[in-house]
């Protein structure tokens, strides 16, 4: 049975910058929670980063991630990205569903770096870290073509 790595907000853990429930609502989600699929993370966290935190952005050119006060977090978002890709390896994880627009997860669009709530297409730290090592990443917006994914796969 195929692990999937998920966002650990999800699940309705507390780790959100501003320490929100985000619990995912879905029929693929609940039945792969109950198969005990997921290997949870967050990345954020993970890195060192407390919750709740001040939101960040991924500054474009510059590759760098920035809170809204100015605060330099690459660091601690390169960390987290590496420890979820040390968890796929680890737990031999070859799929990742992740939150979409996030700096750390998300797969197809981020906010834009200008903290005025546009978002930009481009990846999160962790999914590009992760892709780049052969693991599929999708989002809430695309769970279906996980779900034939894994049922092509298994
Ligand atoms: Fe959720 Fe990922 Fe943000 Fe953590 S870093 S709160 S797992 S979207």
């Amino acid at each position: 049975m195929e692990k999937i790595l998920v966002s650990a907000c999800f699940l309705g853990q507390r780790v959100r910058y501003d320490a929100q429930v985000n619990y995912l609502l879905d029929n693929h989600f609940n039945r792969w929670q109950t198969e005990g699929r997921f290997v949870s993370i967050c990345p954020e966290v993970s890195g060192g980063l407390s919750t709740p935190r001040d939101p960040a952005e991924i500054i474009p050119l510059s590759h760098t991630i920035i809170t809204v006060k100015k605060h330099d977090v690459t660091a601690e978002f390169t960390r987290g990205a590496q420890h979820a890709l040390n968890l796929c390896l680890k737990e031999n994880i070859h799929y990742a569903l992740l939150k979409e627009y996030s700096p750390s997860c998300g797969s197809e669009f981020v906010y834009d770096g200008t903290f005025s709530n546009k978002t930009a297409a481009g990846q999160g730290v962790t999914t590009k870290l992760l892709s780049e090592h052969g693991i599929k990443v999708f989002s809430e917006q695309n769970i279906e073509e996980l779900a034939l994914c894994l049922m092509h796969s298994e």
